[in-house]
């Protein structure tokens, strides 16, 4: 997987708007059927502004889309972020 820095702007009911620098991998989500950009949950977590310990339920849940390394990393599909960040 290579890593790359990608801008990403958030904007919760038009009134806050987060913009940031974040590194992602480009994968294949199962779920969105494409290739997309995803995060490490810490990175996740400091864009969503929800907690790790969010994340991970709602990765769960299946609220969130993910992928995991064959060693055991977590990445989330940046798509599903933004819809339940948003
Ligand atoms: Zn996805």
């Amino acid at each position: 997987m290579k890593e790359k820095i990608i801008e990403v702007t958030i904007e919760r009911e038009h009134i806050q708007r987060t913009s940031r620098r974040i590194r992602a991998v480009e994968v294949w989500c199962e779920r969105c059927q494409q290739t997309v950009m995803m995060l490490r949950p810490d990175e996740a977590s400091s864009l969503s502004g929800l907690s790790v310990r969010s994340l991970c339920r709602a990765v769960e849940a299946s609220e969130l889309h993910f992928t995991e390394t064959t060693d055991g990393l977590l990445f989330i599909c940046l798509n599903s972020l933004i819809q339940i960040s948003s």
